[in-house]
């Protein structure tokens, strides 16, 4: 456990785990492990042998009418290696807190090794395995929590007074960064603050390696730490005649590989091609009136063309980017949801919008001063649900992509033919969907797709909610010899400036599909072609596992590539 060693000196440099000392240790953790199954098979052997023993001579007492009380020599010196035996298995198997040299030897073998080396070595669960963490209540006093957990932190005096004011909550954690003005350090003293207060281990969870100055007043609140996801590519996507190698970051097995496969069948068929219909991003208040009157007048005044020109004026004003497209007002009974839509340049725009609404909201005010704003987001938005409106009228980027693939691959490469590929979307993305009542869920598995994208070019993963709405067709064309297969996706929200894209590994991973920050041609083709190439893949995507599910390989596919060999049960605490 990380915690054990961890080191935070007063100028922020956090000495964190050495990984090469655990590599030194590691011999002499086999060896004290060795000595210790060692220890167990004796007393086990003790343990049992004695009570047999002890238990025959009280049956002799008994059949021979001897006082129990009266004891030889070696009944005594049973009942002593009972009670040692006992005693032992009682340390070993729970109460970890009498014994502190098992305890602590037991602890760097948790800390030493990985988890599935543990179960396998010592063919015990780990929940018996290792006392490092016993069951704690969620708050416990810094004094109560130190020396089961910490024995061997070595914090500068300054970090270590830090934490425990942040335990005790004379520090609010949220103070940190500004109080240290070192992000860094002031996520390393939270991370051990959460240790302490919680009573759970946060080994595994990486401090190093992350630039904490990067997400200040933009991306994550108090943080900890940082999660890694792998990131796999698919490709080459050829879409519009150029060729994109695509990052996934997923621990899904199998989806890179499947998508891969399908980027290899749009590969060798010619290509996918792409249009974007529409690019607006959407901001919906809701406005109340004391009459559905009222409210209409509202609307009326909104709607009318003669109005546009001085709405967008000051709609605009919010950034150069923000253009007002339109703005559509819907009525439920006195109140009033007004859906402005607006182009955004490269950012996904969501922040944007909402500036040029309040703009526009601060100005109706004057006009209506009756009008009582309930809320900047009324959800007819929709942003980060699964709604109709967006399926119907797009949000962020529509997007069409299609491709025609040849007779000859979907048989080669896709080991399917033309017609079970038809027959089965049909009945699965079209007919199915409808019998579950579907939104926006036309297709086999868009939403893989975008989310292992959406976490590699640093979108919102929330959003993949409406960008996965998707439509999936396939047709028998060329005389029913080849397959049109075409994904219409309306609400594909993206960006490549802001929010998390320019954090350096989601940049990194935009940069990969040339789509890096704003466009300097034109402000937001970069986020357009980002868009199709989500769609491009979710073409791939669908292509691959269509196929899989038509030629029966499915279970077959996960079975070998979605399955760790491992034995999880294990490696449950
Ligand atoms: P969002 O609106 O997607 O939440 P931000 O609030 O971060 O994103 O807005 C994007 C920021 O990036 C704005 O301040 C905007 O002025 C700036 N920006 C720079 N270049 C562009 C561009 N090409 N398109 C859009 N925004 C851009």
């Amino acid at each position: 456990m990380d915690v054990h060693r961890r080191t935070v000196n007063a100028a922020g440099n956090s000495l964190f785990s050495d990984k090469s000392s655990k590599s030194k240790n590691q011999k002499h953790d086999l060896q004290s492990q060795q000595s210790l199954y060692l220890a167990n098979a004796v007393f086990f052997g003790l343990f049992f042998s004695v009570a047999y023993f002890l238990l025959h001579r009280w049956r002799e007492k008994i059949r021979t009418s001897t006082p129990l009380h009266v004891l030889t020599i070696s009944e005594i010196v049973a009942v002593f290696s009972l009670i040692a035996s006992i005693f032992y298995l009682m340390v070993f198997f729970g109460i970890g807190i009498i014994f502190h040299p098992f305890a602590a030897s037991r602890t760097v073998h948790y800390d030493e090794e990985d988890e599935s080396d543990i179960a396998k070595t010592s063919g015990l669960c780990l929940a018996g395995v290792s006392p490092t963490l016993p069951p704690l209540p969620p708050k416990i006093s810094v004094e109560k929590v130190a020396p089961a957990l910490v024995p061997a932190v070595i914090l500068s005096s300054d970090d270590e007074e830090i934490v425990r004011a942040v335990v005790s909550g004379s520090i609010p954690s949220y103070t940190l960064e500004s109080k240290l003005g070192d992000c860094k350090r002031a996520a390393a003293i939270r991370n051990l603050a959460v240790e302490r207060v919680t009573g759970r281990s946060l080994e595994g969870l990486p401090m190093e390696g992350f630039d904490y100055d990067s997400i200040l007043g933009q991306c994550c609140e108090m943080p900890i730490g940082f999660i890694q996801i792998p990131v796999g590519v698919a490709g080459p996507l050829l879409l519009d005649g150029k060729e994109y190698t695509v990052p996934m970051a997923t621990t899904e097995g199998c989806l890179v590989a499947s998508t891969n496969r399908g980027c290899k069948a749009i590969y060798v068929s010619g290509g996918a091609s792409a249009v974007v219909l529409r690019d607006g991003m959407t901001r919906a208040p809701v406005v109340r009136f004391n009459s559905a009157k009222r409210a209409s007048q509202l609307k009326f005044f909104l709607e009318d063309s003669q109005n546009f020109d001085s709405l967008s004026h000051i709609f605009n004003k919010s950034s150069r980017f923000a253009r007002l497209q339109s703005i559509k007002a819907t009525m439920a009974g006195k109140n009033l949801y007004i859906r402005f839509t607006c182009s955004t340049g490269d950012a996904m725009g969501m922040n944007m919008v909402s500036k040029g609404v309040q703009n526009v909201l601060d100005f109706l005010q004057s006009e209506f001063p009756d009008m009582d704003v309930i809320g900047i987001s009324g959800n007819f938005c929709s942003d980060k649900k699964a709604a109709a409106v967006n399926w119907i009228e797009g949000r962020g980027k529509s997007v069409v992509c299609e491709a025609v693939i040849k007779e000859e691959v979907v048989k080669k490469v896709l080991k399917t033919s033309v017609e079970s590929l038809v027959e089965l979307n049909m009945l699965k993305n079209l007919t199915g969907s409808a019998m579950a009542g579907a939104l926006g869920g036309f297709n086999a598995h868009a939403s893989n797709i975008v989310s292992a994208i959406y976490l590699a070019t640093g979108q919102d993963p929330a959003q993949n909610v409406e960008s996965s709405h998707c439509m999936t067709m396939m047709e028998a064309v060329n005389d029913g010899k080849d397959l049109h297969i075409s994904v219409t996706m309306p609400s594909i929200e993206v960006g490549t400036v802001g929010g998390g894209t320019q954090l350096a590994s989601q940049s990194a991973c935009l940069n990969l599909l040339g789509v890096k920050g704003a466009s300097k041609e034109s402000p937001g083709a970069n986020s357009r072609q980002l868009a199709t190439i989500v769609a491009g893949s979710v073409l791939a995507g669908e292509l691959s596992l269509m196929s899989a599910i038509a030629a029966g390989q499915l279970v077959k596919s996960h079975m070998k590539y979605n399955r760790s060999s491992k034995d999880v049960t294990k490696l449950a605490s």
